[in-house]
């Protein structure tokens, strides 16, 4: 099939002043490292340095802790509840009016397209904390007794997938409940940290109630291990969040883990083709496929597989790879070299191991990292392409006959965060849904987020959940 030509439609940097370097935000001011150390940050499309970030070092933490202490005690878990609501729907409103300028820099430092940046994660970052401002006092109503009290200081530490939503669904929750949190943006993503660090300064929210430390792992490590902490979240790897919650175990910190994900994505013969194909796209090339709740293992019931293959082959080859910038792209960058190396390798096992790979035609560009979308064929439940996490815009297509052998084979994994299906009977969406292990199960539709909705996983993809009343649990003692 022809692709048009599109004129190359890229939005304007100019919108965002990057500075050429950063220091920690502590206690309502940035501040260099205690070391002095810092560390750069890179557009993954061009791998142009975009800024020095400071990398915050054990002392860092304990003065970001310290911060944090103070502005609860003193003011934060004081104030009226209806004064922090007040605070959030202000910082809620500051995200809106600068939206355009946080999706060019999220779109820069991250390598994903403008158009998921614009449209899907920073409305959604508005809208978290537009949500959550409404919930700051009405706590007593929420289910969790009368007077619900928050926790005191939360270490929170956030992937790289989607770095100011992963912040905003840590952020907004914890200021709610009336904690005050210090939080670590991942080492390649933390520029719309910072920047969310700005606006904390523009809303006039009193100093220490948000801290923001960049740095790698062991920054990471330092802030959940600190004795200072009371509550911690994650969001990233099952190998990570299993190491915090070892690190947790004897303490009486509260956790809560959203990790990784092998989402069955289960088409039947009766679903409408056309609009399953659009929902496979974007249940695994959303974001380059870097989501934890990506469906990476499409089930196809076998009467409709070489339709549906037919027809997803075709949708692939009109996909855009290409510069994040550009109105157009559909597929942006890898988000880093690690990152490429890891999808590169699973696939070569994929390979190996006998699954057959196929990619659209598709040009990469010679800077950056870049991976063209691809799907495998012929995989079997035990090929590890079926098994494990890849985390990039790789499918795998596996067959079933039955409701029941869907089942079977969409539970047969460690992970249990979501699942679609996609099926024109309703009957056959509740029995589905009632028997899949999966904390989020989409139905004719797939990838959709909204901040009145609980997320969260079963098993290795980790335990609590963030947003809706659900997710307030994590932050108030109970
Ligand atoms: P990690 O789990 O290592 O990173 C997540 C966050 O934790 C980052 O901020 C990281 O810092 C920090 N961190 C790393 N080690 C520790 C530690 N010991 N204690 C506390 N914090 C720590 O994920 P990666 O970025 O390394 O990605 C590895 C794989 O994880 C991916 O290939 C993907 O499969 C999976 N992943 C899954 C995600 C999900 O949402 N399910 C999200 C991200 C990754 P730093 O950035 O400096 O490493």
């Amino acid at each position: 099939m022809p692709k048009f030509e599109y004129a190359p439609a890229p939005e304007s940097r100019a919108i965002v002043s990057l500075r050429e370097s950063y220091g920690l935000f502590i206690n309502g001011e940035f501040t260099p490292s205690a070391d002095g150390r810092a560390f750069k940050t890179i557009s993954p499309a061009t791998e142009e340095v975009l800024a020095e970030v400071a990398e915050a070092s054990p002392a860092d933490v304990d003065r970001a802790v310290a911060a944090a202490r103070r502005a609860y005690e003193r003011t934060w878990s004081v104030l009226p509840a209806r004064e922090r609501g007040k605070y959030l729907f202000r910082i809620a409103r500051i995200i809106q009016e600068r939206s355009r300028e946080l999706a060019v820099l999220e779109s820069l430092d991250n390598g994903k397209p403008i158009r998921e940046s614009r449209d899907v994660d920073i409305p959604l970052v508005a809208a978290h904390f537009f949500y959550h401002a409404g919930w700051a006092d009405k706590l007593e109503y929420a289910g969790y007794g009368p007077a619900p009290k928050p926790l005191g200081v939360a270490g929170q530490v956030i992937p790289w997938n989607f770095p100011l939503l992963m912040l905003a669904w840590k952020i907004a929750p914890a200021l709610a409940c009336g904690n005050t949190v210090v939080l670590k943006p991942a080492e390649t993503t933390p520029l719309t940290a910072l920047t969310f660090a700005e606006i904390c300064q523009q809303a006039d929210l009193p100093p220490g109630v948000v801290n923001i430390l960049t740095g790698a792992g062991d920054t990471g490590k330092a802030l959940v291990t600190h004795p200072g902490i009371d509550k911690v979240a994650f969001t990233g790897s099952t190998e990570v969040g299993k190491e915090i919650a070892r690190d947790c175990a004897p303490t009486r910190k509260k956790v809560t883990l959203e990790l990784g994900g092998k989402a069955a994505n289960i088409v039947f013969e009766d679903a409408p083709v056309d609009q399953a194909v659009e929902g496979i796209v974007n249940g695994i090339f959303f974001n380059q496929g870097h989501v934890c709740c990506a469906g990476s293992r499409l089930l196809v019931q076998e009467s409709v597989y070489d339709q549906v293959l037919a027809s997803l082959q075709r949708r692939l080859a009109t996909l855009r790879l290409g510069d994040p910038l550009d109105k157009n792209t559909d597929v942006g960058a890898i988000n880093s070299a690690a990152q490429l190396a890891k999808i590169r390798e699973l696939s070569e096992v994929g390979e190996a191991e006998g699954a057959q790979r196929w990619s659209p035609p598709c040009e990469l560009p010679v800077k950056g990292f870049w991976f063209p979308p691809t799907v495998f064929t012929g995989v079997s439940q035990a090929h590890r392409i079926a098994r494990e996490e890849i985390f990039g815009p790789v499918l795998s297509v596996l067959t079933f006959r039955t409701p029941a052998e869907a089942v079977e084979k969409a539970n047969n994994t460690p992970y249990g965060l979501s699942a679609g299906v996609w099926t024109d009977k309703g009957s056959r969406i509740l029995w589905m849904a009632a028997r899949l292990r999966a904390g989020v199960v989409w139905a004719n539709t797939f990838n959709k987020f909204d901040p009145s909705s609980p997320f969260g996983g079963y098993k290795e993809s980790g335990y609590g959940r963030e947003g809706g009343r659900h997710g307030l649990e994590a932050y108030l003692d109970v």
